[in-house]
């Protein structure tokens, strides 16, 4: 198999919704000239993948590669997620400080310091009231001794009394007080000996280099993170021309036919070539007359450019012979209400073919018609497809895809669970999920 054989190509491609993740991890080439069928249980990501090729949403992680040409990557997204992982290995492993053991023991230590505290405020006080009664015992003793011999009584020896017992009873709290706020110091020490303890458990013996180690790997990270971020950012302008060439070169086709009622089908059809055309008529214009101010003679060419009619002669042209194409070539006038389904399907796909597209995306183009209306669109299909048009189709036609497609796609869960040929892959299913899903469709 070439390299330049394919057209589009996926690696490890992955989109969430939320937290749902829808696709997970698509590697996948579609080569020209392919007819790619993927079949699959419903809400098992089909559209979205498809939906995902054609950059009409945005994946969540991997790449997609068009013409060797890489339209989405994003590193951004897996380094994003590399930097959340080792944020959380850190917290796992320090968390130690958040245990709830750590934590008991430090509102546990919190209420042993209030003790300590008020307990030294009380300490404050004895020391105060002693100095106070030293003081009045003193002076106490000092009337005493004069009125001693003035009197030759000592009648204030119950006083004296009193205060010297004061004093000692105030010295004993005192003792006490500093007994109390040595034992409280020691809970307290016990107290942050076993938080300690129970952080150091926590981070295990030899996790302080592993800390290190993390601290390193996380500020690596985030500055990767922060370099993608900018890159991809710089990736997606200069890749947002690459991105409309590639929307353009895929014509894609939904279940629902999404026409619009208030045109004709002629309008319908023309509506994107003619504004492609007279966008880059535009375009070559204005680098024409850039090159005039520069001097240059350009007016052949500017003479060359076709007009506005021109561009819409031309698509005319082109959507009546594909109208013909399809069998409708009468209803270039009418409005799309006045069509069946099967009618509204096939102008959808003329309206797809007008953009002269590479590749074809079909999403269940049968499934909203009646029965008798499935046979004629796939009619057109199988037309296309024999014509050499590359496509991918999303189908529950079994025998639709057995017989037109080159390989068969079966996904489930977000995943390619098998990709062959249909002969293999209908003939000899090896998934067991394949195997159901077959058991209940065929
Ligand atoms: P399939 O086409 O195989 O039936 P889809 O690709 O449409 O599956 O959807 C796959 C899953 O993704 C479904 O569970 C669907 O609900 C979910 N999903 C699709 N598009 C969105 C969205 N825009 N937002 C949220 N969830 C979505
Ligand atoms: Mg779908």
């Amino acid at each position: 198999m070439s390299e330049e054989n394919v057209l589009i190509s996926t690696r490890s491609l992955t989109k969430r919704f939320g937290s749902k993740e829808v696709l997970r991890g698509i590697d996948c080439d579609i080569k020209m000239g392919e007819k790619v069928a993927i079949i699959g249980p419903s809400g098992s990501g089909k559209s979205t993948f498809l939906r995902c090729l054609n950059l009409l949403e945005v994946p969540s992680g991997g790449t997609v590669t068009v013409n060797g040409e890489l339209l989405f990557g994003s590193d951004m997204v897996e380094k994003g997620d590399s930097l959340a992982a080792i944020k959380k290995q850190l917290h796992d492993l320090i968390s130690g400080e958040y245990s709830e053991e750590v934590r008991t023991h430090r509102e546990e230590a919190e209420g042993v310091k209030e003790d300590i505290r008020r307990a030294k405020e009380e300490l404050g006080d004895i020391k105060t009231s002693i100095k106070l009664l030293a003081l009045k015992e003193k002076r106490s003793r000092g009337t005493a001794a004069k009125k001693t011999v003035e009197s030759g009584t000592s009648e204030s020896k119950d006083t004296d009394g009193s205060i010297s017992s004061r004093l000692e009873a105030a010295r004993a709290a005192y003792t006490a007080k500093k007994a109390d706020i040595a034992s409280l110091s020691q809970k307290l020490a016990g107290i942050n000996a076993k938080i300690k303890q129970k952080k150091a458990e926590a981070r295990g013996a030899a996790d302080r280099e592993e800390i290190a180690r993390l601290t390193l790997a996380k500020r690596e990270a985030a500055q990767e993170f922060r370099m993608a971020k900018r890159g991809h950012a710089a990736a997606m302008k200069r890749t947002n021309a690459a991105i409309d060439e590639h929307r353009r070169n895929m014509g894609m086709v939904f279940q629902h036919f999404n026409l619009f009622n208030n045109l004709t089908v002629m309008e319908n059809i023309m509506l994107a070539p003619v504004a492609l055309g007279e966008k880059d008529m535009n375009k070559k214009r204005g680098e024409l007359l850039k090159r005039k101010l520069l001097g240059e003679d350009v007016s052949e060419e500017l003479a060359a450019l076709p007009s506005r009619l021109e561009i819409e002669e031309n698509a005319k042209t082109r959507a009546k012979r594909l109208l013909k194409r399809v069998g409708l070539e009468d209803k270039a006038d009418v409005y799309p209400s006045t069509l069946s389904g099967g009618q509204k399907q096939r102008i959808a796909i003329v309206r797809a073919l007008a953009m002269n597209p590479r590749i074809m995306l079909f999403d269940e183009p049968t499934s909203a018609l009646d029965p008798e209306m499935v046979g004629e669109v796939l009619e057109v299909i199988r037309e296309l497809a024999e014509e050499g048009m590359t496509m991918v189709i999303v189908t529950h036609e079994i025998g639709f895809a057995r017989e037109v497609a080159t390989r068969v796609l079966f996904i489930d869960e977000g995943v390619i669970k098998e990709d062959a040929p249909p002969k293999e892959l209908f003939g000899n299913p090896k998934d067991s999920r394949l195997k159901e899903f077959l058991s209940k469709v065929l």
